[in-house]
């Protein structure tokens, strides 16, 4: 297939969702070979020592399950017992202390008592029974101990040294993904939300959620709460002050965002909590999942803490996208919980049937509760609630960062992403952008500002006259075998590239840099050629 081949205007229509299938398709058929597939936010990268903690712990439980009948047909366990476990979980470490994951189990178990405070034996059932899933969860919404473990870890990655008053809620979902599902349905069943409501956007975002407020289900009305390159992806006072509309409902954002891949400024942050001075029934959905990236972060859950729905996904950071492991974080004293209450007569009776099946005061259901229980249709409830495995292993996830003092982890993750990140650079001369806010999961390649350095202004307004939407970017897919989306699909106003550096080699970023480099000195002769 050559250039002319390829019908841009055609390919200009595509959903975003097609667009990148086509992208991989031209790419994988072009001439370059492997494809450099920088469209993906999966990491390659996977945290290992929490994982052989997992896997020991898989071992102990097994001990204990097959040891817990004296007689026992072949291939038949029984649960773990709770009396001396502790002492039998000590002799297990004794026996294998040169193995990774027990090393880690050991440190674990003595960090959940002298720091967190809790009974070891408690802890070690917990997880024991929860490895081998041998019991629904209970209670649904999260395991006790796995809950008072999960909350230290969010203090630790979403509030840190910010003031935090009160005492969160956590439910175990997932996935992030699934966390929104399930906030969008419960919202909609509690008549927080209505169609035809206001729901302010923070653009550019995750395609998906785009979509999410329009959909049938919901029919909300989107206001777009535009952050600005120009403002180091920030958004200006004039953009925040759409949430002083009180038809808006919530406003719902990715901080630090996808794609920019910026956090949100100490400005932007006491602006929001300002607002929500003003506007003490504001809902804030926030979406943190790359928190854990960037420097000294402070979620809105920190800093609006009673207006905030916090989702986290353990996704991205400990690199367990298959895992699909997120949880939703709500203060016990929160403004959805002060709505439900103050509805009016006739919806809480109808609320109150809804919920009288699993609740003998269901008015007095706490929100995050009506999640869980709308996430299997109420009726269903008694099955809710995340795989225990997946909590044992988000429970590891959780203590080897709370363990990490002088978080290597956190660094290490950092230097390999903004290390691809320089090489992107590199390879087409540029410098990377320096700004303390920058996480740098994700890089956009604004196109004018790549081009008119190097080209001149003429040219740049030539390219965006002249180029159908995308074009650029077929071509680098068919010409270098180079997959990069387009940040309008994230709702980004002016064209550019996001370049994923989550999941591909140093020097492949160069190469991308350069593949990218050389398009634009091929529009350049093209432009010079028609000028003439
Ligand atoms: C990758 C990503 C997630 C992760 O979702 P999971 O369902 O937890 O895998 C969530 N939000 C955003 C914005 C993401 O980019």
């Amino acid at each position: 297939m050559d250039n002319t081949d390829l019908n841009y205007a055609e390919l200009a229509t595509l959903s975003p969702f097609e667009l990148k299938d086509t992208l991989i398709n031209i790419a994988a058929g072009s001439l370059s070979k492997p494809m450099l597939n920088a469209g993906r936010g999966n990491p390659n990268f996977l945290a290992t020592i929490p994982r052989h903690g997992f896997l020991q712990l898989g071992r102990f439980a097994m001990q204990e399950s097959e040891n817990s009948w004296t007689y026992m047909p072949e291939g038949v366990g029984g649960f773990p017992m709770r009396e001396g476990i502790e002492a039998r979980f000590d002799i297990f470490v004794h026996q294998h202390l040169d193995n990774v994951g027990v090393k880690f189990l050991r440190s674990a178990t003595s960090y959940v008592r002298d720091h967190l405070g809790l009974d070891v034996g408690d802890f070690i059932y917990e997880m024991c029974e929860g490895i081998l899933g041998c019991n629904y969860p209970v209670p649904d919404r999260m395991l006790k101990n796995s809950e008072s473990i999960v909350n230290q870890y969010l203090r630790k990655e979403m509030i840190g040294m910010h003031p935090f008053p009160g005492e969160f809620d956590i439910f175990a979902t997932e996935g992030g993904t699934a966390a929104m599902t399930y906030i969008f349905d419960s919202l909609r069943e509690n008549r927080i939300i209505s169609p035809g409501d206001k729901i302010a956007l923070g653009l550019p975002i995750f395609t998906p959620y785009i979509d999410i407020p329009k959909l049938n289900d919901f029919q909300l009305v989107e206001v777009g709460v535009n952050a600005d390159e120009n403002n180091h992806w920030q958004y200006s006072t004039n953009e925040l002050d759409k949430l002083l509309d009180q038809d808006v409902k919530a406003f719902f954002l990715v901080n630090p965002s996808n794609p920019p891949s910026v956090k949100l400024s100490d400005d932007n942050l006491r602006r929001i909590e300002h607002i929500v001075s003003i506007r003490p029934d504001l809902i804030l959905l926030t979406d943190d999942v790359y928190g854990t990236f960037a420097d000294d972060f402070t979620s809105l859950f920190a800093s609006c803490p009673q207006n905030t729905i916090l989702v986290y996904s353990f996704s991205k950071y400990f690199g367990a996208t298959g895992w699909r492991m997120g949880a939703i974080a709500m203060h016990q004293d929160n403004v959805v919980d002060r709505m439900i209450r103050e509805q009016s007569e006739a919806t809480r009776k109808e609320l109150h049937e809804r919920y009288e099946s699993i609740s003998t005061e269901p008015d007095k259901l706490k929100f995050i509760d009506r999640l869980v229980a709308d996430s299997r249709t109420v009726a269903l409830n008694h099955t809710a609630g995340l795989a225990t495995p997946v909590q044992v292993q988000m429970v590891m996830f959780a203590l080897f960062s709370l363990m990490d003092h002088a978080d290597t982890y956190k660094a290490a993750m950092k230097r390999l992403i903004r290390k691809r990140n320089d090489m992107l650079y590199h390879g087409f001369g540029g410098q990377a952008p320096q700004d303390g806010n920058m996480v740098d999961y994700y890089q956009l390649l604004d196109v004018e500002t790549i081009y008119r350095k190097s080209y001149g202004e003429e040219f740049v307004q030539w390219y965006l006259k002249t180029l159908k939407p995308n074009e650029a970017l077929f071509r680098l897919a068919h010409e270098a075998g180079v997959v990069l989306l387009p940040a309008q699909g994230f709702g980004a106003t002016h064209p550019s590239f996001r370049v994923s550096l989550a999941n591909l080699k140093e020097v492949e970023y160069r190469k991308i840099g350069e593949a990218v480099y050389r398009i634009g000195q091929e529009y350049y002769a093209e432009f010079q050629k028609q000028k003439k």
